[in-house]
Order: structure tokens, then C-alpha cells, then sequence
């Protein structure tokens, strides 16, 4: 008999075999999370080829965005703070739950934080978080919020796909954005008479990327131009332009398993042999490495004691913006929302949010919450400085 056909199942039976499924699952979730806590510490998704605990959490374990994203905060706190686990293990606290005190916990309040939430519903604990924690007052003209799942859908990503091939791009932009978009469409009305936000949107991207790859390797339609000889750190333009080509814009670091990490966010010209030991900027020992790939063989060069001792002397303390997190909670005032898949778009119910199709895809590939609870913690912590 399948172990998911229960119908012969008594009354009694059911309910004595949920409660005991339920205590499982929290046990289970804790156990996952003490394992990712572990990863994390040791950077294991960095010796196994993947550019984050987010990234290793999709594509080896194969959770969901949002799964990986909460069990990895939750599961950075409880290494500083492990009753947090038993608190998951034994049921007392729901990981939703754990996830919306996460922001707020420190050393003082942590065991009460846990008392206070624990087998209280998600809204009774946002609850008490507002009381605990108030927030001052919105501005008078923000906009309604949507609410429900509506407003989670919308908050959780700036991508999403519509249509094979087809993306609807969503994000939020302040007076000053919405009036210098209205100024470039304006400028740009004879190429593109109807104010097709899209267009714009290409014609930017194109302008945007050339600069940035200017920026990066210094392309340049004139391979001669930038030419240089390899000395000291610098590494010049044209071993750049070879490199990026010959890595294809992806970090090159392969673990000891043979797994390639690819990922294109954050990628730095790392020197193989480090320059320090005599290597040199050449096509040959310099490669292209993800952020936390290239502190990862850092340390592996240095050790990780003589890394942690550098970064926390501040020079490579690196705070930023949680990548593809557009539009979390960033509600602020005179924001308007409008949903424009292939046309200029402004809806007239809700004032201040601009979406635009357009090709690509966003990659949000880093250890930040998916969502931020409470319009707490919008700057993550680098994953090479430690847990939060
Ligand atoms: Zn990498």
C-alpha cells in the first residue's frame, strides 16, 4: 500500500500521525539549517564551485529561491545564536517566523524574541514586532500597497517571466527617476514616437553596457588600443579583453570535483599564481573569478586568518544592495506602480511604479533574504565577512 494513500486511516490515527509528521518537519528543517549553517561557515558552496550558499542551495539541493533564501538567514543567526535551532527543532517557532525575527535579534533580546513568538501565527508575530520595534509613521501620499500574495509576487522579484521569451520587468523609481524617464522619452520621440518604454529600455541597455564593458576590459572595436605591457598589479587592457573572452565573462574557478562556478556576478581579474609571489599579469596567470571565489582562492593562498584580519582592518569591507532584490519593501513616497508589458505603461490607480519588458534575465545570486521583513535589513553583509 502506497505510504501516501491514508483513506483506511482512523480518525485517531490521523491525528496522532499529524502531529507526529509536524514534529518531524520541524526537526527536519532544523537539521537542514544547521547543515547549510555549516556550509556557510566554511564556505563549503565556495570549495564546490558556487558563487554563494544561495547558489549552492538551487542548484545542488534544489530548493526553491525563497526556501534557500530564509533557511540561510535564519541559518546565519544560529551560528551565533544556536537556540535558535531548538527553537525550530522542537516546534516552538515556525521558520516564517524565525525569519521575520531574524533582523532583530541580538544578544540581549534573542531568548525573548523567541518567547515572545513562540506558537504564534506569522501576523501575530508581525504583531508583536511592530510593537516592539515600531516603524515612524509612512508619508501622506504612499500608495496602497497590494496586499496578500499580490504584494509578495510583486516584492520577491524584479523578473519575471511571462511568455517563452518574453520578461516582465518591474521596479520601483523615485519623482526624480520617473521625471528623467519622461525627459529621455521626450529627447528620444522621433525614434520612438509612441513612448514605448521597452525601446527605451533596449536603447539604454546598450548605451549602459558599453560604458560598463569599457569599464571592465576596456573594449574597444581597436584591439592595438590599450596595448600594454604586463607590470607590476596592473593587468592590462588588452590581457583583459583576452581574458574575458576566453573565460566568456564567468568565473573560471573549478572545484575539486570538477564542477565550473560560471556565474557572471561580481567578476574580478584574479591573478593565478598570486602577484605577490611573482605571477604575472599575463593572458596565462590571470583569470576571471566571481567575488567570492576570488577571496575563496585568496585565503586558500593566505589563509583564511590573514584574510579575515585584512578585511576587518575595513579595506575590503564590502556592504551592498542585495542584487535582484529591486522594489523590497522600498515603498516610499510618490512611487507609482504600473504594469506595461511591451508598451508604455503608467497605471492610473496606483501612482509611481514602472514596469517594462525586456529581454534578459536578472540573476540574483547572493545569500540576501528574498524578502526583508519589516523594511529591516536592506544592506547585507558581504558572505566573506561572517555571519551576521
Ligand atoms: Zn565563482
Amino acid at each position: 500500500m502506497s505510504r501516501f494513500l491514508l483513506e483506511h486511516l482512523a480518525d485517531d490515527s490521523l491525528d496522532d500521525e499529524l502531529q507526529s509528521a509536524a514534529e518531524h518537519d520541524c526537526e527536519s528543517t532544523a537539521c537542514l539549517i544547521a547543515r547549510i549553517a555549516e556550509a556557510y561557515r566554511r564556505r563549503h558552496f565556495a570549495r564546490s564551485g558556487f558563487s554563494s550558499m544561495n547558489s549552492y542551495c538551487v542548484h545542488k539541493l534544489h530548493l526553491s529561491e525563497d526556501a534557500a533564501s530564509k533557511r540561510i538567514q535564519v541559518a546565519r543567526k544560529a551560528l551565533i545564536f544556536p537556540v535558535i535551532f531548538h527553537a525550530i527543532a522542537d516546534g516552538r517557532v515556525h521558520l516564517t517566523g524565525m525569519a521575520l525575527l531574524m533582523p532583530f535579534v541580538d544578544e540581549e533580546n534573542v531568548e525573548d524574541l523567541i518567547a515572545a513568538a513562540t506558537h504564534r501565527s506569522r501576523r501575530e508575530i508581525e504583531l508583536m514586532l511592530a510593537d516592539r520595534f515600531p516603524r515612524p509613521d509612512e508619508e501622506e501620499g504612499v500608495e496602497e500597497l497590494p496586499t496578500g500574495a499580490e504584494r509578495s509576487s510583486r516584492n520577491r522579484s524584479g523578473v519575471r517571466p511571462l511568455a517563452p521569451g518574453r520578461y516582465l520587468v518591474q521596479f520601483t523609481v523615485t519623482e526624480d527617476q520617473h521625471e528623467r524617464l519622461q525627459y529621455a522619452l521626450q529627447l528620444m520621440s522621433h525614434r520612438n514616437p509612441t513612448g514605448n518604454l521597452a525601446f527605451l529600455h533596449r536603447t539604454a541597455l546598450e548605451s549602459l553596457i558599453e560604458e560598463l564593458e569599457q569599464e571592465k576590459f576596456g573594449a574597444t572595436d581597436d584591439p592595438r588600443d590599450g596595448e600594454g605591457h604586463s607590470s607590476g598589479r596592473h593587468v592590462p587592457e588588452a590581457v583583459k579583453r583576452e581574458v574575458w573572452k576566453r573565460d566568456g565573462g564567468r568565473c573560471a574557478f573549478v572545484s575539486a570535483a570538477g564542477r565550473r562556478c560560471e556565474s557572471r556576478w561580481q567578476i574580478e581579474y584574479d591573478h593565478e599564481l598570486a602577484f605577490a609571489r611573482g605571477g604575472e599579469a599575463t593572458v596565462d596567470n590571470i583569470r576571471l573569478l566571481c567575488r567570492a571565489h576570488n577571496q575563496y582562492a585568496a585565503e586558500c593562498t593566505y589563509g583564511a586568518g590573514f584574510m579575515k584580519e585584512k578585511r576587518a582592518r575595513g579595506s575590503d569591507v564590502n556592504f551592498v544592495n542585495a542584487p535582484g532584490h529591486l522594489g523590497v519593501d522600498s515603498h516610499a513616497p510618490g512611487h507609482v506602480v504600473a504594469d506595461a508589458p511591451g508598451r508604455l505603461g503608467v497605471d492610473p490607480h496606483a501612482p509611481g511604479h514602472v514596469a517594462v519588458d525586456a529581454p534578459g534575465h536578472l540573476e540574483p545570486d547572493s545569500d540576501a533574504p528574498a524578502h526583508v521583513g519589516l523594511g529591516q535589513g536592506k544592506q547585507r553583509e558581504n558572505w566573506a565577512e561572517g555571519p551576521a
